[in-house]
């Protein structure tokens, strides 16, 4: 695949994100903000869209002392002088959903797909103090290192309690194929996948704008991970499938507003580069696979290089992925040996 032929390159027209509790218009009666999160990623895109006599939020950012005193500083600032009506949430992943309780006990509703509510509340309310067995198998599946995973059962999990809002029970439901009106716009409600089981995306209808989360991305592609929450995952063909379910709605004029890094536009380039990236990345693994490896060892042929430290588990996650996706396509084996970890071969 080449992406020489295009009609339009990937611009972004705004180049400065907003400073920590300030705005940016990047449309009329569209505000974008920024959160900080305390990982290698740093920040998380909200935005904030007039409806007259409220505002509505799209997506939230962690839960946290820090995430709820900026807030605070723009419901004080920016966005003072009328309530937040409804948040909208792109899906269930602690950076986007983090606060959605917090303005719902502030007196806002929450809009959202039902896979996604029901992720975050489930997982919002099964707090681990240690990794449970099957996490710990999920691990030695994945061939993880010897010495991450002796660190890691010393540690508590990662927990969505520690950074996502109690959420209270009570939601309205987003549904593939609705057209909602928000913020003076009529937008259809397509869902993504692969990323996070059914994903939010909103196109307006006059073809300005489109709301991606972090389904339609600049510059950096979602983490296409497997969890011990469904081990045999295929989240790589879950994605390959939403952008071929997408890519035909995509135009040169819309500017997306992606839930990290800038405001873009070019999004029929971007879809490309987003199947061909992953395709890329399979013909590689599967290359390297010419012998027998566990997944902990196939970083460099998908990645492009070693990764180590707070990358690691990420980066493992989404090697899964890619090999389940071989898996499911009958190109490798996977066999499980006495040590625990499946060991993968090209057939
Ligand atoms: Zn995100």
């Amino acid at each position: 695949m080449v992406n020489t032929q295009t009609p339009a390159g990937i611009r972004t027209p705004f180049d400065t994100p907003p400073d920590e509790g300030e705005v940016v218009e990047v449309a009329d009666g569209v505000l974008w903000i920024r959160l900080p999160l305390p990982m290698a990623l740093d920040h998380v895109n909200c935005y904030a869209i007039d409806e007259g006599d409220s505002w509505a939020i799209i997506d939230t950012g962690f839960s946290s002392k820090r995430g709820r005193a900026i807030w605070q500083k723009l419901l004080d600032g920016p966005l003072s002088g009328k309530p937040i009506g409804r948040v909208i949430v792109t899906h269930h992943h602690p950076d986007h959903v983090g606060l959605a309780g917090w303005f719902m006990e502030r007196g806002a509703e929450l809009w959202m797909p039902r896979t996604g509510w029901l992720m975050a509340r489930m997982l919002t309310l099964d707090e681990q103090p240690s990794y449970p067995a099957e996490t710990l198998d999920f691990y030695r599946r994945a061939g993880m290192d010897a010495d991450v995973l002796a660190q890691r059962m010393t540690e508590r999990p990662f927990n969505f309690a520690d950074c996502v809002a109690p959420l209270p029970l009570g939601y309205r439901r987003l549904i593939e194929g609705e057209v909602i009106h928000l913020g003076g716009r009529d937008w259809d409600v397509r869902m993504g996948d692969g990323h996070a089981p059914e994903h939010l995306t909103l196109w307006a209808q006059d073809g300005t704008l489109v709301i991606g989360g972090d389904q339609l991305l600049h510059s950096i592609s979602p983490n296409l991970g497997v969890y011990p929450t469904e081990p045999d995952a295929d989240p790589v063909g879950d994605w390959l499938a939403a952008c071929e379910r997408l890519a035909p709605h995509a135009t040169d004029t819309q500017l997306i507003l992606g839930g990290h890094k800038l405001p873009f536009t070019g999004l029929p380039l971007r879809m490309r580069q987003f199947v061909d990236n992953h395709h890329h990345a399979l013909d590689r693994l599967l290359a390297y696979l010419d012998t027998e490896k566990v997944a902990g060892a196939c970083f460099v042929p998908l990645f492009k290089r070693e990764i180590t430290g707070s990358a690691y588990g990420l980066a493992l996650v989404e090697t899964v992925g890619h090999l389940n996706h071989l898996w499911r396509l009958g190109q490798v084996t996977r066999r499980l040996d006495a040590d625990g970890a499946y060991y993968w071969k090209a057939v």
